[in-house]
């Protein structure tokens, strides 16, 4: 019953222990995207989530190193840690909603969406938004590790190449986020949504939870001794989408903050433009107008095939879940933009016909 208890409110410890983490440790100041609402002024963000992430492993290699908490205990509570997820997620919407006027009718659609901004805590030093992705991103990381030990010490004497190939490329993954944490400041979440049950519970049950679907599906499958060819094939899909999502992502933020300088000292920042505003379409953006998606799905099958039992159903669910999610995405984005630029838009889209896959979508 205890055990059961302590599963339940491990997401709870886990997000005050990262807020605590976000709060002493040094972090830098970085200008983001987003603007204030009432003065129009670009907010300020403290970034330090690479830090937060390593002191948390850290602790959790600690604790388990002492016996104080077995290495794949997550594994054991995963049903418990999950509902605790899901409930803390609840009512962090739900104290959001408190907190802001309504905007939509039904009030559902405000539940969905949400009221707030970008709201702050602690004197402005933590950001909502930045917090839920950093909580999210270290209770992955931690379920991963957790989930991988359960295998090992299952498995002993024959443990699958394809886990720790899938920990090493799901970890890659997010380290690459936490390091260019100020690229993402310039993404869509950040700019253009509110906090709702949709970021709220995306980021607190969805991101550290169903992402890794794949080895919750074969954690506890024996080791299918993958060929070498599908291994590689794993790592080969997963890098190409690797190069597309961070290249582009790479590409825009450089265009934002430094619109004249060529990319990488190579990439001619060739654009479109109205003579006020100007859309990129050279280099990754001129390949499709959401290249970056295409490079997010290629990196989630690279992981699928990288666990070694791609006749299994359950781990293509996370594929899956980016071919809808993005799809939908790219609709609304192209939708705001289309407001947002007007005639600029248009001629972009002439320029760049294809929405995500060149030549076929
Ligand atoms: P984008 O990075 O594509 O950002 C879209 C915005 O960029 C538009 O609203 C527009 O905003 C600006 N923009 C679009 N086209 C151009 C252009 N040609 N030139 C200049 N600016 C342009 O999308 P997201 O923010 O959705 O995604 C960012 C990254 O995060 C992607 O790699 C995505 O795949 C990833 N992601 C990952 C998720 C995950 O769970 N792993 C979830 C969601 C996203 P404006 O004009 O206002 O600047």
């Amino acid at each position: 019953m205890i055990d059961h208890l302590a599963g339940f409110l491990a997401p709870w410890v886990i997000t005050v222990a990262v807020v605590i983490l976000h709060l002493v440790l040094p972090a830098r100041y970085v200008t983001g995207y987003a603007r204030e609402a009432d003065t129009g002024a670009p907010l300020t963000y403290r970034i330090n989530g690479i830090l937060v992430f390593c002191a948390s492993i850290v602790v959790w290699l600690a604790l388990g190193y002492h016996d104080l908490v077995p290495y794949d205990w997550l594994w054991g509570q995963r049903w418990n840690s999950t509902l605790g997820a899901c409930v803390l997620g609840l009512i962090a919407t739900v104290y959001a909603l408190s907190r802001g006027v309504r905007r939509h009718s039904p009030a559902l659609a405000d539940f969905w969406l949400g009221r707030l901004e970008n709201p702050r805590f602690f004197g402005n030093r933590v950001d909502a938004k930045m917090i839920l992705y950093l909580v999210g991103a270290v209770i992955l990381e931690l379920n991963l590790l957790s989930f991988a030990m359960h295998h090992i010490t299952h498995y002993a004497n024959s443990p699958s190449l394809g886990v720790g190939l899938y920990v090493l490329l799901f970890s890659w993954f997010i380290v690459d986020y936490l390091f260019f944490e100020q690229v993402h400041l310039y993404t869509y979440d950040l700019f253009a949504e509110r906090i709702g049950f949709k970021l709220v519970w995306g980021c607190l049950v969805f991101y550290p939870y169903f992402y890794i679907i794949g080895l919750w599906a074969v954690a506890d499958l024996p080791n299918p001794h993958s060929q070498t060819w599908l291994l590689s094939l794993a790592v080969l899909v997963f890098f190409c989408g690797w190069l597309l999502a961070r290249g582009a992502n790479m590409q825009k933020h450089s265009f934002k903050v430094r619109p004249g300088k060529k990319f990488l000292g190579l990439i001619e920042p060739k654009t479109v433009t109205d003579g006020n505003r100007s859309l990129l379409c050279s280099g990754f953006w001129g390949i499709s107008r959401h290249i970056n998606y295409l490079g997010e799905v290629l990196m989630a099958v690279g992981l699928t095939l990288a666990l070694g039992y791609p006749w299994l159903f359950l781990p293509w669910l996370y594929p899956l879940y980016y071919i809808i999610f993005l799809v939908t995405r790219e609709r609304d984005d192209d939708k705001r933009c289309a407001g947002k630029y007007g005639a600029l838009w248009d001629e972009y889209r002439k320029v760049v016909p294809w929405r995500i896959i060149p030549r076929v979508y």
